[in-house]
């Protein structure tokens, strides 16, 4: 006889990613390679020591500093609304736990990613370092982009904006998309506004979410709670 069975930790052989991308599935989503990418990304990577039994529970889970990882269903939407492709550059705002960027770089996307506190870029830092993902991180206020490798054929900003950064707008290839929150401080509508030409936008809206709020220029000031 083995030893007795113990309580192995559920996601050992990635199949609760698999779960997760399945539930994805149920509730809408229908992109199969962002499917497919987060059935084969480990969310307990990213989210803290005491959280990673609840790493594959479709919900949003915090993170040091009062941020969240946001929940699984948002990332699919924001990223299935980005229509991601090999080689796209990606400029992402609010770096968080890292699983977003990494979430992207698997769908073979090229990605900056700004975050605002320090504390949360170097652990997302050292985790793509650790599992191998090549993406360009930056400390600062992402609310004005990040102009140095504009343009971006996708921009996502995971935090919750008062309005349309127009600096984030200017930093759009032509054909590019930029998928924003914008709305009140606890609840905002999710944008899409893409750029038809040099001086042409297009704006669609994709339903109700919750985000932490986004703080800088073009942001809520720091004094937002
Ligand atoms: N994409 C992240 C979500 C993190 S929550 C993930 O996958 O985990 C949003 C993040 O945006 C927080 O970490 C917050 O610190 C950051 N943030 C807020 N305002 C910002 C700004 N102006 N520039 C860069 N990051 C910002």
């Amino acid at each position: 006889m083995g030893k007795p069975m113990q309580a192995r930790h559920r996601t050992c052989n990635g199949l609760s990613s698999q779960h997760l991308a399945e539930e994805l599935r149920l509730k809408g989503i229908d992109n199969e390679m962002v499917l497919k990418a987060i059935a084969s990304l480990r969310r307990e990577w990213f989210v803290p020591e005491g959280f990673k039994t609840r790493a594959y529970d479709n919900e949003a889970l915090p993170i040091a500093c009062g941020q969240t990882i946001s929940q699984p269903y948002t990332v699919a939407r924001m990223t299935q609304l980005l229509n991601p492709f090999e080689g796209m550059k990606v400029l992402e705002v609010g770096t968080g736990s890292g699983y977003q960027a990494a979430l992207l770089s698997l769908l073979g996307a090229q990605v900056w990613s700004i975050e605002r506190m320090p504390e949360l870029l170097e652990t997302a830092r050292n985790r793509f370092e650790e599992h191998g993902f090549k993406i360009a991180t930056r400390l600062g206020d992402g609310s004005v982009g990040w102009n140095e490798f504009a343009p971006y054929d996708g921009v996502i900003v995971t935090a919750g904006a008062p309005k349309i950064s127009s600096s984030l707008m200017d930093q759009l290839s032509v054909g590019g998309q930029l998928v924003i929150p914008v709305g009140e401080k606890k609840r905002q509508q999710l944008f899409v506004v893409r750029r038809l030409s040099d001086d042409e936008f297009d704006v669609t809206e994709h339903g109700e979410f919750r985000f932490v709020p986004l703080i800088g220029k073009r942001g809520w000031d720091e004094t937002a709670r």
